[in-house]
């Protein structure tokens, strides 16, 4: 239901739970958080409030980097306990997830990784995601084309963001028929579903338009279509009050 990405000089995880916190008023079952650190990728979700899961960062603290992803979840597949949280992961953990809206043909997809051998750990159709990403990934070794890749065989409403051990120093946004939004601050760049999350750092955003990838840096963001053709990015000033 919200969604949350970093990548900067702060502690990725504390900008990420502090932008979850301001996405909470939509409301949500489940929260969840991946970071990759260490040259691999660390995460964490919980069934419940957001002070579960920072219950369980306080008791298993994940190692903190430059970048990280968060989600509140509403569910649609899959009951809202710990599995079904967001992220999700492929199997060895090098990709993470998170999703808001309906992936509808994840049916297909599920059975199609299934027949390639994928063991998949939760009932939500977001998972299919994280393997496909995970498959995409070995062959190109680019996580923005992977995203691209595996968008183009996506059908539904989606807003995906994604980060890979490979890669610590990116994260990746895509969307289609569901908001995502790019923040634009000094030496960090920041994704989320609703400028709340990040307006306390910063009043540059961008828009993503439909069947859009983002790939986030700390010193600026790169746009494409789903096809890979490059798109214009367009800042604009966020002019309403952060405490309305
Ligand atoms: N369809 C996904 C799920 O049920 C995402 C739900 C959401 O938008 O939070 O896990």
């Amino acid at each position: 239901c919200g969604i949350v990405g970093y990548v900067g000089g702060q502690s990725a995880l504390d900008v990420v739970l502090a932008g979850l916190r301001r996405l909470e008023y939509r409301g949500y079952d489940s929260a969840g958080v991946a970071v990759p650190a260490d040259g691999g990728l660390a995460a964490a979700k919980k069934a419940g409030k957001l002070a579960n899961l920072e219950k369980e960062l306080s008791d298993r603290p994940l190692p903190s980097g430059p970048t990280g992803i968060g989600h509140t979840r509403w569910a649609t597949h899959g009951a809202p306990n710990d599995a079904n949280a967001h992220p999700h992961l492929d199997n060895p953990g090098r990709v993470a997830v998170v999703h808001n809206g309906i992936i509808e043909n994840f049916a297909e997809l599920r059975a199609e990784l299934a027949g390639r051998g994928h063991a998949l750990a939760s009932d939500t159709d977001t998972e299919v995601v994280a393997h496909l990403l995970s498959e995409s990934f070995s062959s190109c070794g680019d996580l923005a084309e992977s995203m691209r890749q595996v968008c183009r065989r996506l059908e539904g409403a989606f807003t995906l963001v994604a980060v890979h051990a490979d890669e610590p120093d990116v994260v990746v946004g895509a969307r289609r028929n569901s908001p995502l939004v790019v923040g634009l601050g000094d030496g960090e760049s920041f994704l989320a579903s609703d400028v709340a999350a990040f307006i306390e750092h910063t009043r540059e955003a961008v828009e993503l338009g439909q069947d859009q990838v983002v790939e986030l840096r700390r010193d600026g963001v790169t746009v494409t279509g789903f096809d890979g053709a490059p798109a214009e990015v367009r800042p604009y000033h966020v002019d309403w009050d952060a405490s309305a």
